[in-house]
């Protein structure tokens, strides 16, 4: 039976599961508005109305060597290129002390691909950097970890037990725009398949490593791949409820060889409500203000999302219209009409002594 969306906006705002196929509905013929509004319900049935909440930590992207070679990255330097760079142990260590000096005290470490780096390399940087203090690093997306195992002849468990036992405290979902086979083709054939890609974080969350999930949109992709890549996540949470927030990207245009396909505000913003909407285990929706800036990110406040990700002191992978700095994070969420609230990776809220507005 076919439901209108107007009658599976009812029915999810009563607390029932929508299906794949009622999400695809709404993503073809749901009014934007009406859909934000029922994300917007369903956000405020979750979170405190009145509050919007921030982290801060510090990207450190330890190589750029890669030898994945998604289409869409300008990050990487071909292995052998001699371009490239491995950041050291020490200056690892010296970035997390700086970010330690502001108050930062959590740290994503990304990296390319480079199966020459020794496993001990990747344990020697999270005990050194666990060594400065109470330090939270989350690390390592699926495909560093699926290249791990496979270079270190290691079982995949293995693997990420003994990062976990390292210093590892969580892990970001990314490093899987869209899972279908076919745009995995398009966008990065040497990339970890679905299936690779779900087994790495089914064990991670097995493991007591938890993180979040995200999808990339804005290129080749049809609406019934970005509701699979919808399903693919919400089945898995449903096994391991490991996924505490979940992030709507778009692509940015990074190279020639890719092409970006303008989103407009209001298809980010419907697709922003849909995965509140859909998603109905995980517990934060998250905005990048990086992708289509504060504006955009004002009405995803008020239209589904409970967070706008954080304060990133270094980002090479993407260009950036993120805010730099806590004050302009603080200035932003009071303009948009939130309390701002810290809160860590793991979304623990956290008080700390923030600028009074003036
Ligand atoms: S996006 Fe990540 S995996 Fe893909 S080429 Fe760039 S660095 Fe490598």
């Amino acid at each position: 039976m076919i439901h209108s969306p107007e009658s599976i906006l009812a029915r999810a705002e009563q607390g029932e599961r929508i299906t794949p196929e009622e999400a695809l509905t709404l993503y073809r013929e749901g009014d934007f508005l009406a859909i934000q509004k029922t994300a917007r319900e369903l956000r405020n049935r979750r979170h405190d109305p009145g509050v919007a909440t921030y982290t801060m930590f510090r990207v450190v992207n330890y190589t750029n060597f890669c030898n994945v070679e998604c289409t869409f990255c300008s990050f990487m330097d071909e292995i052998g290129s001699g371009k490239g760079y491995v950041l050291t142990t020490d200056q690892i260590r010296d970035k997390m002390k700086e970010s330690l000096e502001i108050g930062c005290d959590q740290m994503f470490l990304q990296g390319g691909v480079y199966p020459e780096l020794p496993f001990e390399y990747y344990t020697d940087v999270l005990s050194a950097t666990k060594s400065l203090g109470d330090i939270h690093i989350r690390g390592f997306s699926p495909v560093e970890l699926i290249s791990m195992e496979k270079t270190f002849g290691m079982s995949l468990r293995e693997v990420v037990r003994k990062l976990k036992a390292a210093g590892l405290d969580s892990v970001p979902g990314a490093g899987a725009e869209i899972l279908t086979e076919r745009m995995r083709q398009v966008l990065s054939p040497k990339k970890t398949t679905v299936s690779e890609w779900v087994r790495a974080l089914e064990t991670c969350h097995e493991e007591g490593l938890l993180g979040s999930a995200n999808v990339v949109f804005g290129s080749e992709e049809t609406q019934e791949e970005v509701i699979e890549h919808l399903r693919v996540v919400r089945e898995l949470q449903d096994r391991t409820h490991g996924f505490l927030s979940f992030i709507p990207w778009t692509f940015q245009q990074q190279t020639k060889r890719f092409k970006v396909r303008n989103i407009p505000a209001t298809e980010y913003l419907k697709v922003l409500g849909i995965c509140r909407i859909f998603l109905d285990n995980i517990d934060h929706i998250e905005t990048s203000l990086m992708v289509l800036g504060t504006g955009v990110g004002c009405i995803a406040l008020h239209g589904g999302a409970d967070d706008i990700s954080s304060v990133i002191l270094e980002e090479n992978v993407l260009r950036s219209y993120g805010l730099k700095s806590e004050e302009k994070v603080l200035d932003f969420l009071r303009d948009s009409g939130f309390r701002p609230q810290y809160r860590t990776l793991m979304y623990e809220h956290k008080d700390r002594k923030i600028p009074q507005a003036a």
